[in-house]
């Protein structure tokens, strides 16, 4: 299910056929009991229409050109390197052995070298475990948002709010920090999205229901969304169905989501923002992202991120590099929020310095929509 681009039904049936068409020559050349061979196979990342296929990417052990649907494939393995004495000595055993070090090896990053071990066995058990949940889960409406005000620094007036995602399972909440990541390496992050921006756009209608006067809501997209095309489009059929107008919706992207897929993220960002839609990068300044990215991402709205309004009455650093995150924001003409904002003095200090909204503790935490409207008519 780790295609690059291919992470949906087709690319899980392609994966399927070719770890088929690789068990018999893999067999042949490794018959068992095989001492030591090397194997390397990175069945995900190198695969593709033989022409696009640079040969000089990857260490070459082993190839094998593959017809499907009329397209040549040539198979390159590399990667991950295995020993066949650490496992039972078979092929399908190599191979299985071979793809969970590999996912293992691209979870910690590129060019980490992962050895096999059980344990890392154990620990893809866990993942494929919470993964299937939340795929049944997904039928079931376990998945809900919860919705944290945001308010004028200056006025104290609510001026919006960001959905954030939760999953109730039998054993409680599952915070999104632990299953998004998990989504985003299978094809639920689609669904998952789809539903969320759904969910939104009910949610605005329960607010114009409570005359709570054109509140405008956030979600927060996932960089995989955009690997299927037609994001913002899909964004505008949701609103239009739940008939509530695209100013309302702003899609929070972070600095590094953005930067994965830059310019298809580019497109659809200012695909949505064409059609009337909001952007905010969010988590401004922890990416490893250049001015140059901001140049070219069109951005309504930077959230500075809370690792930096944490220290910002001790930390005379950390006062810089939020004064500097809002003049940047001004000078480029967008709205600064900042999030995490958890004291009084945090909030001074933020409105003293020209950041216009603030999000965190201090005003509300993230409540489920009931109460998020109570708490606007208070
Ligand atoms: P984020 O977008 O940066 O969201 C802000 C996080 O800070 C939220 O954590 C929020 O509950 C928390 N927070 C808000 N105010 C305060 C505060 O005053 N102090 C502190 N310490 N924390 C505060 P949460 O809800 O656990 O979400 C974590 C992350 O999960 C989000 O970070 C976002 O990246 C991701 N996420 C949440 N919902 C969705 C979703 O629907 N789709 C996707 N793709 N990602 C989501
Ligand atoms: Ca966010
Ligand atoms: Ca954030
Ligand atoms: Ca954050």
């Amino acid at each position: 299910d780790n295609f690059s681009g291919l992470n949906d039904a087709f690319g899980v049936a392609l994966g399927n056929r070719i770890l088929g068409a690789l068990i018999e020559p893999l067999r042949q050349a490794f018959p068992p009991p095989a001492m030591l061979a090397r194997v390397t196979a990175d069945l995900f990342a190198v695969i593709g229409p033989a022409e696009q296929i640079d040969s000089t990417q990857a260490m070459t052990v082993f190839e094998q050109p593959l017809r499907l649907d009329n397209t040549l494939y040539r198979l390159t393995a590399c990667t991950t390197e295995l020993t066949l004495d650490a496992v039972a000595g078979n092929a399908d055993e190599l191979l299985r052995a071979a793809w969970t070090s590999l996912r293992a090896a691209k979870q910690r990053g590129p060019g980490t070298r992962v050895a096999y071990d059980p344990d890392i066995e154990r620990q893809a058990g866990e993942r494929f475990a919470l993964m299937s949940r939340l795929g049944q889960d997904l039928q079931r409406d376990a998945l809900f948002l919860v919705f944290q005000p945001q308010v004028c620094l200056s006025t104290g007036r609510i001026v919006g709010a960001e959905a954030l995602l939760r999953w109730r399972t039998d054993a409680g909440l599952i915070p999104p920090g632990e299953f998004i990541p998990v989504a985003e390496k299978s094809v639920y992050i689609h669904a998952i999205g789809d539903r969320v921006v759904q969910q939104a756009c009910e949610a605005l209608k329960a607010i114009d229901a409570a005359g709570l006067n054109d509140l405008p809501l956030s979600v927060n997209v996932s960089a995989r969304q955009f690997d299927a095309p037609g994001l913002a489009e899909r964004v505008a059929a949701h609103c239009a169905e739940a008939g509530v107008e695209l100013h309302r919706l702003a899609l929070e992207i972070t600095e590094t989501a953005a930067m994965r897929n830059f310019s298809q993220v580019a497109q659809a960002l200012r695909a949505h923002r064409a059609a009337g839609g909001i952007v905010a990068i969010d988590d401004f300044g922890t990416g490893q992202s250049s001015l140059e990215y901001l140049r070219d991402l069109p951005a309504d709205h930077l959230k500075i991120d809370l690792s930096f309004v944490r220290h910002l009455e001790q930390d005379e650093r950390c006062r810089q590099i939020a004064s500097m995150i809002i003049k940047l924001g001004r000078s480029l003409g967008v709205g600064l929020i900042a999030e995490g904002v958890e004291t009084r003095g945090q909030a001074d200090w933020l409105r003293d310095n020209g950041c216009q909204t603030g999000q965190g503790w201090l005003f509300a935490k993230p409540l489920p929509l009931p109460e998020f409207i109570d708490f606007c008519r208070q």
